[in-house]
């Protein structure tokens, strides 16, 4: 698992510190950039402001370009953009609204406002990023992150984000402000996960939220957004995929993908693990059904996070590499694969004890 922290010497600072690693002639400057000045054996020395910082590292880890977020007191800085990496994503809040009973990262009281080192590290990150903004629910913190997204849609016009939301705090008057940030900069991944009301609202833990959802993917889709529908697949909603694809071809044909998705074995998702996982490699009736439902109305369909050998052959055209890097696995039995390269392999915190009972080498 590639490591999103780095130990860092203590730094005498009260605020927390945004800077970029430079270590080779940039054509674009910034007050923010750290230049490098000496190198030893596991540990990088940077001149920032008149300051060291050193950072501690394996000397074959490319950190030109990355920026960096160091907090006082602590020995550790976060790797907010690797300039390297397609997978960076800012971890807006921790709090949210709903508990998906599959939650792989579940809800904290406290937040921590990081929007201002936010917007300096997307000003930083490489030409043409595409950066994914996840909590916890972001929109829990509208008007902060409306104006980060405003802020970095002036200030870098070539950025892209895509925003994880349930989408439950949108209203009407935020459409013209969705407008200004400019429909093309942001896709909105959005999870759905029955055409059943009820059932939909068990699964997320909260009463009303599909009806809320319902209306607000319609002010969504008058404001011209785009929209990533996902749809975790569970023992819950198995049966009931037919039917969703059925809802999501007729009601919601704008949608720019329907994403379904397999399950993350971390937080809730690997709590309730044996009442939630769907078994994939041994069972693919009912997302054979929805797919086909799904594809013969125009509706574009993807896995996410399937394993290509969970997937029967004429169904992996839809599943491309979806694991960020930071957080892939491939198992032993990878190693004899011939579609290592295509497969997205498995989350780190996958059990194969627990997991899928279908994989082989392809
Ligand atoms: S054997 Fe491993 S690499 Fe090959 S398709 Fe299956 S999971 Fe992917």
């Amino acid at each position: 698992m590639i490591d999103l922290r780095l130990k860092v010497d203590p730094l005498p600072i009260v605020e927390p510190l945004v800077l970029r690693l430079c270590e080779r002639d940039r054509s674009e400057h910034s007050e923010h950039d750290a230049h490098l000045i000496g190198r030893e054996t596991g540990c990088r020395e940077y001149e920032y402001l008149g300051f060291s910082v050193r950072i501690h590292a394996s000397d074959e880890l490319p950190l030109d370009g990355d920026v960096l977020m160091i907090l006082p007191g602590q020995p550790s800085a976060h790797r907010l953009i690797r300039a390297t990496s397609m997978h960076n994503t800012l971890l807006i809040t921790e709090q949210c609204d709903q508990l998906c009973v599959m939650c792989s990262q579940p809800p904290k009281k406290h937040h921590l406002d990081f929007f201002d080192q936010f917007a300096i590290a997307a000003k930083l990150a490489p030409s043409g990023a595409y950066i994914g903004i996840s909590g916890g629910e972001p929109l829990l913190h509208k008007a902060r992150l409306f104006e980060f997204l405003a802020s970095s849609a002036v200030a870098r016009p070539d950025l892209r984000f895509h925003v994880l939301t349930n989408a439950q705090h949108l209203e009407a008057e935020d459409m013209k402000r969705l407008d200004e940030i400019g429909p093309e900069r942001v896709l909105w991944g959005i999870p759905l996960y029955a055409s059943d009301s009820k059932l939909h609202d068990e699964i997320v833990g909260k009463r009303g939220a599909f009806h809320r959802l319902e209306r607000n993917l319609a002010f969504l889709m008058r404001a011209g957004a785009s929209v990533e529908l996902r749809t975790v697949v569970m023992q819950q909603n198995w049966g009931f995929l037919p039917d969703l694809a059925n809802f999501v071809a007729n009601r919601l044909p704008f949608v720019s993908v329907w994403a379904l998705m397999q399950l993350e074995r971390i937080g809730y998702g690997r709590m309730n693990w044996r009442n939630t996982f769907k078994d994939t490699s041994t069972e693919f009736s009912a997302l054979k059904s929805a797919i086909n439902m799904a594809v013969a109305k125009g509706v574009e369909v993807a896995l996410y996070n399937f394993p290509l050998c969970s997937v029967p052959p004429d169904y992996r055209q839809f599943a491309p590499s979806t694991i960020s890097d930071w957080k892939r696995k491939f198992l032993h039995v990878c190693r004899e694969c011939s579609s290592r390269s295509a497969c997205g392999g498995f989350f780190e915190w996958y059990s194969h004890d627990e997991g899928f009972e279908g994989i082989r080498p392809l």
